[in-house]
């Protein structure tokens, strides 16, 4: 089977383009620089690179970005204080409190004071709640499921009815893929941990979205030939003949599911440059509800 291999990291660079095509076209009308604050609590070193290449990407495409940097050991009043101060503060557009916050933090909490019009991380109850509702639109749609649906959508297969099924629940990407397929009027089966025989469920599925985080999980006999797979995982491998002494590969056995699959994402440049993309457009989605 003759494979395509989605592009992401081209993907993302339209997206971005188009956003940056629009900020200008608002500068020229006189209206208002999209915003974005981002707050991170403590130093984990990864969250520290995702909050480091949102401000970049703000920067390229014409967005303010305001930073917070908070020590680990910061109260949940002060954190709270602080959220509640972004959405007073007109500048601001978009809110983006990186996740996980430190133990002993309390998420939901922060995520609930965020206002529904500054949730551009989509992770907002009221955001979720709408995009679990018939006849609902969120304000915004969680970045790395929103992503995983424009590459699906770049591939141009109909998702009306068609079976899909998601590895994974989580909060943050599992969960909202789901019901964005759902939304899309495809028929959605959701594993988890503990869900019996995967790759009898997964070879059902016309549509595959890896969201697990185990390295090459995802094996060509758990594909249907012609299935479209999206791989969200991002694993370090040990690799000592790579110079940082690891590589990142997928929840998807790229090499063997190229094989079978139709269409598949890779890693890196598949799902990952979508993330941000989505995000800038949400920032400028925010300004423009603003207006
Ligand atoms: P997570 O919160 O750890 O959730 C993992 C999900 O996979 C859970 O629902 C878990 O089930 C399920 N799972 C774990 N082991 C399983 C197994 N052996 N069989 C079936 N299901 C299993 O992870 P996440 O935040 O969704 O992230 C998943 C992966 O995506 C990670 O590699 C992460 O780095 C990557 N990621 C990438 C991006 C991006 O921009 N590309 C963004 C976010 C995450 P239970 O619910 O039962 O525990």
């Amino acid at each position: 089977m003759n494979v395509t291999i989605i592009d992401g990291k081209k993907i993302a660079e339209e997206i971005r383009q188009r956003v940056a095509e629009k900020i200008m076209e608002r500068k020229k009308q006189g209206k208002s620089i999209p915003g974005l604050a981002t707050v991170l609590v403590g130093e984990d070193p990864a969250s520290q690179v995702y909050v480091r290449s949102k401000h970049k990407a703000c920067e390229q495409l014409g967005i303010q970005s305001f930073s917070h940097v908070l020590p680990a050991s910061t109260s949940q009043e002060t954190l709270v204080k602080l959220v509640d101060d972004l959405n007073q503060d007109t500048r601001v557009h978009g809110i983006l409190v990186q996740l996980p916050l430190p133990a002993g933090l309390d998420e939901e909490e922060v995520l609930l004071r965020i206002s529904v019009k500054k949730d551009v991380d989509g992770f907002h109850p009221i955001n979720i709640g709408k995009l679990a509702q018939k006849g609902r639109t969120p304000s915004f749609v969680p970045c790395t499921p929103a992503g995983v649906i424009e590459l699906l959508r770049s591939t141009g297969v109909s998702l009306d009815g068609k079976n899909a099924v998601v590895l994974g629940r989580s909060n943050i990407v599992g969960m909202p893929v789901a019901l964005l397929l759902v939304k899309e009027n495809a028929t959605v089966t959701i594993c988890h941990s503990r869900s019996h025989n995967l790759p009898e469920i997964t070879r059902m599925a016309d549509i595959l979205v890896a969201s697990v985080g185990k390295p090459a999980m995802v094996r060509s006999d758990w594909v249907k030939p012609g299935a479209v797979v999206i791989d969200v995982g991002i694993n370090r491998v040990d690799d000592p003949s790579a110079e940082k002494g690891y590589r990142l590969v997928g929840d998807v056995a790229f090499d063997e599911v190229s094989e079978v699959a139709s269409a598949i994402t890779p890693v890196p440049g598949g799902v990952g440059p979508m993330t941000i993309a989505m995000l800038m457009e949400n920032t400028l989605r925010a300004a423009e509800l603003a207006d």
